[in-house]
């Protein structure tokens, strides 16, 4: 699926928190990340991924994340 804010050129990923067991959407190019898992309801880009990471006291590293699948 193509992502709403950088168009052709990001995969949007799920992904799931090593950490936290929390499941987000994140953009594998431009790094955005919606707080859910549906895709079909994404509305504004919530956060990018090392914000996200940042607020829960994690290193801002996509290591901290588990892929699960494309959408
Ligand atoms: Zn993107």
């Amino acid at each position: 699926m193509q992502c709403p804010t950088c168009g052709e050129y990001g995969d949007l990923v799920i992904v799931k928190v090593k950490k936290t067991g929390e499941e987000v959407l994140v953009c594998t190019e431009c790094d955005s990340l919606w707080k859910t898992v549906e895709a079909e309801h994404l509305g504004e880009t919530v956060l990018d991924v090392s914000d996200f990471l940042t607020q829960r006291n994690l290193a801002s590293d996509w290591g901290e994340l588990e892929l699960l699948r494309r959408v």
